[in-house]
């Protein structure tokens, strides 16, 4: 039997989803569930497996020949683990081990969810074709991954390139990861939002008072709102500079929510990385809006398994 296709899920604190993804990203069959994020272990794996009995009943299941898992994080791919902290009964959640279980014994691939949209990216977006990049999800947290040398870099544990805790600010705000000044803690939707409101922005009469909502007042002029953004703008571009000139990317790509600002957030950002990213091996880094959207989480996944599928020849690849 030809095992051309692979089985996605994208596992958040909100949504499960998943998919039957073909060689080329197209997503043959689509399917999701809420995430009884509140309820108990057990709870939370049937959701999973309502999912996946939803893909096996599809007359395409006999084709596919692995399982990617693109999961919030943290995540330990060495032990096939999950504790996503939206999450809170899962803890060193047996996740790999349980979806093997539930689909006969498919080789099962795990990643982070910012692996996940690196390698989306990668494979379909913005990052094609560069073999050094680093891709980032600005959205109520801050996660991303790296490209190095062409090839997905995992690490060992899944969590390779989660810039979002990586201190920009030694002396700075406590970070809900026990660290300082994390890239995160400046550079989140919440975190834009809190400190304009801090600062004195008010909300306009709908009371929207998220990170949407500062975009769209930055956008009409206002300085406070500016000011948050570019704040957040200078932490990304102080995180991305460090990033670079560790181990060298050429372009690093910004998807989730608070990158839909677009220029009230790119702008400052290219404007700072000019003074964060100053060796001549970096200064031709590039900033640029992701591309696969919502569907970065499944295409990511995919992209992660296709080359564990079985039956496949080693030498053929899905993400090339
Ligand atoms: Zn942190």
């Amino acid at each position: 039997m030809l095992s051309d296709l692979v089985a996605a899920l994208d596992i958040g604190g909100t949504k499960i989803a998943g998919a039957l993804v073909d060689g080329r990203g197209g997503m043959l069959l689509r399917t999701r569930r809420a995430t009884p994020a509140r309820e108990g272990a057990e709870t939370v794996m049937g959701a999973v497996e309502a999912v996946l009995a939803e893909l096996a009943a599809s007359p395409l299941w006999p084709r596919v020949g692995a399982v990617g898992i693109g999961s919030a994080g943290p995540v330990d791919a060495s032990a096939g683990t999950v504790s996503p902290v939206n999450v809170p009964a899962w803890r060193n959640f047996p996740l790999v081990e349980r979806v093997r279980r539930a689909t006969g014994g498919l080789p099962v691939v795990l990643v982070g969810d910012g692996v996940a949209m690196t390698a989306a990216e990668h494979w379909q977006g913005a990052a094609r074709g560069h073999d050094n990049a680093l891709c980032m999800v600005v959205s109520t947290g801050v996660g991303g991954g790296l490209v190095l040398g062409g090839r997905l870099h995992t690490g060992p544990t899944g969590n390779a390139g989660h810039i979002g805790h990586i201190s920009v600010d030694m002396d700075g705000d406590p970070c809900a990861c026990g660290a300082r000044g994390c890239v995160e803690r400046i550079a989140s939707g919440p975190h834009i939002a809190a400190r304009a409101l801090e600062n004195g922005w008010r909300p306009g009469p709908d009371g929207d008072t998220t990170a949407v909502a500062v975009a769209a007042a930055a956008r009409a002029g206002d300085p406070i709102a500016t000011a948050s953004f570019e704040r957040a703008a200078r932490a990304l571009a102080a995180g991305i500079a460090a990033t670079a000139t560790l181990v060298e990317i050429d372009i690093a790509v910004i998807g989730g929510g608070v990158a839909g600002a677009g220029d009230v957030l790119f702008a400052p950002l290219r404007r700072s990385l000019r003074d964060y990213a100053t060796l001549s091996f970096v200064r031709r880094l590039t900033v640029t809006p992701a591309l696969t959207g919502a569907d970065a989480g499944l295409l990511g996944a995919a992209a992660a398994a296709a080359p564990y599928r079985r039956g496949t020849a080693a030498e053929v690849t899905f993400t090339g």
